[in-house]
């Protein structure tokens, strides 16, 4: 995409996002009916994922890669793109995101998180930049078929998890240079180190906590800023994160997502004591937790399928294991966990689309309980395979490791119920 073209793109979903806002009215009702175009794109998404992500999933795990041939491939076809994030989040329903994801993550968690990992530095300077930094920096976090390079979010840190309040990773301004000099250490970053492009989430005011933050891009090769430890990890093994160090790294002011003017606002609103209108790794959040729980589900109906697939061969006692009724019935829970968990993560990307507020958490609650049933379903589909199921030669071990992750990051499963019983209760619960 030319820079021209992804800023035409860019201006022209902002617009549609703004013109969606508080026109619930006007949106389209919701409806379990997909259209052709929705159809369309699972089927594309599904064949991708079917053909090349299932087939290079266990060789991906083992070596703990980034599985850079694959995300090229998914580059060629258009997947891995700007164009295709963006077409999915056009779709006025909210659903084709959630959509893509699902069949991208049943091909296999970690090569999917290595292919949608960008999508988290892209939704923040989506959500938080200026047209103009929208138009330079997402084709970067891109890259082109030929030369594809990724994106990382780093708002995580060593001792600000859960409480993003925490966070220590600084920004100064330099006036005389017109540049913003950040220092920190940050943790447990999504392609961290080997992006091209870093969002990084700093504090500019340590007294005002998390209203006292912003988002800044770092460009490519900006001295200063280089990758600490990889962690090796339990599951999604495909997908690289790591520490990623801050050290006198100096940025042009326009990095600053949304410009210091707009930020000088939200401060000065703050400091008076009135409301501020985000805060800005929580926005990229609340954005991002249907698309996550979607992500999850992909997994959980992978295991299933496979689960079922196996109890309808498998036969002990002369009979085959799903004629048992302990068998039968998991795999009828299973089912009916992935299709409730769908309907609560499409209700949040539809609400969420719409400008609906989330009154009750319903992005909070689609998250939780899609990475809940992911980690529960992944767990029986190792049971039903018996002896199989726990040992590398059969698909749902991977799973199973892959699925845990979806209650811990981008919000715990606790931090998810805090954030619903403050929502339902009105009252601030500790
Ligand atoms: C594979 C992986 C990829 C990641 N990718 C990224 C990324 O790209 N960018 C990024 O910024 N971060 C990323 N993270 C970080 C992730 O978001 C954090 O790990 C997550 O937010 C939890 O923070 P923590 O690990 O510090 O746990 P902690 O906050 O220390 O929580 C530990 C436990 O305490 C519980 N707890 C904490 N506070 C409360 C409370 N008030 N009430 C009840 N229980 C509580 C938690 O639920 C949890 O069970 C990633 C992490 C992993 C493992």
């Amino acid at each position: 995409m030319t820079e021209t073209s992804a800023v035409a793109e860019a201006e022209q979903l902002v617009a549609e996002a703004a013109g969606n806002e508080g026109a619930s009215s006007e949106g389209p009702q919701f409806t379990l009916e997909l259209n052709q175009d929705q159809k369309d794109i699972r089927e594309w998404v599904h064949g991708f994922a079917e053909n090349v992500v299932r087939p290079a999933a266990e060789e991906w795990d083992e070596r703990e890669e980034t599985p850079w041939p694959v995300i090229e491939e998914a580059a060629k076809i258009g997947l891995y793109s700007f164009e295709a994030v963006g077409q999915f989040w056009a779709d006025e329903t909210g659903l084709t995101l959630p959509i893509a994801n699902e069949e991208l993550f049943w091909g296999d968690a970690g090569i999917g998180m290595a292919i949608m990992g960008t999508t988290l530095a892209v939704a923040a300077i989506f959500g938080q930049g200026t047209p103009e930094q929208m138009g330079e920096w997402i084709p970067q976090c891109y890259g082109t078929p030929d030369d594809v390079k990724l994106g990382a979010f780093c708002a995580s840190e060593p001792d600000a998890g859960s409480d993003v309040s925490g966070i220590r990773t600084s920004a100064k301004y330099d006036e005389a240079k017109d540049e913003w000099v950040i220092n920190g250490q940050k943790a447990w970053a999504t392609n961290g180190g080997i992006a091209n492009i870093h969002v990084i989430i700093a504090s500019v005011d340590r007294e005002l906590g998390s209203r006292g933050h912003a988002a800044f891009v770092i460009p490519p090769t900006t001295k200063g800023c280089e990758q600490g430890a990889k962690v090796k990890k339990h599951g999604l093994r495909a997908s690289h994160t790591a520490d990623v160090h801050l050290d006198d790294c100096r940025v042009p002011g326009s990095c600053l997502l949304g410009g210091k003017e707009k930020l000088d606002e939200r401060l000065a609103r703050v400091r008076e004591g009135k409301k501020a209108k985000s805060q800005a790794a929580m926005q990229t959040f609340e954005a991002s937790r249907p698309t996550v729980g979607a992500q999850a589900l992909g997994i959980a109906r992978a295991a299933y399928e496979y689960a079922l697939d196996y109890a309808k061969e498998r036969e002990q006692f002369g009979r085959k294991i799903v004629e048992n009724q302990s068998i039968a019935f998991d795999l009828a829970n299973m089912k009916l966990e992935i299709d409730a968990a769908r309907l609560l993560v499409w209700r949040a990307a539809w609400m969420g689309r719409q400008g609906h507020k989330f009154e009750n958490a319903e992005g909070s609650m689609s998250k939780l309980k899609a990475g809940e049933v992911a980690v529960w379903v992944t767990e029986r589909a190792i049971q039903i395979l018996g002896g199989n199921g726990y040992t590398r030669e059969f698909p749902v071990e991977r799973m199973h490791r892959d699925s845990k992750i979806y209650t811990i990051f981008e919000g715990t499963s606790e931090i998810q119920q805090l954030v619903i019983s403050r929502a339902i209760s009105g009252f601030h619960i500790k």
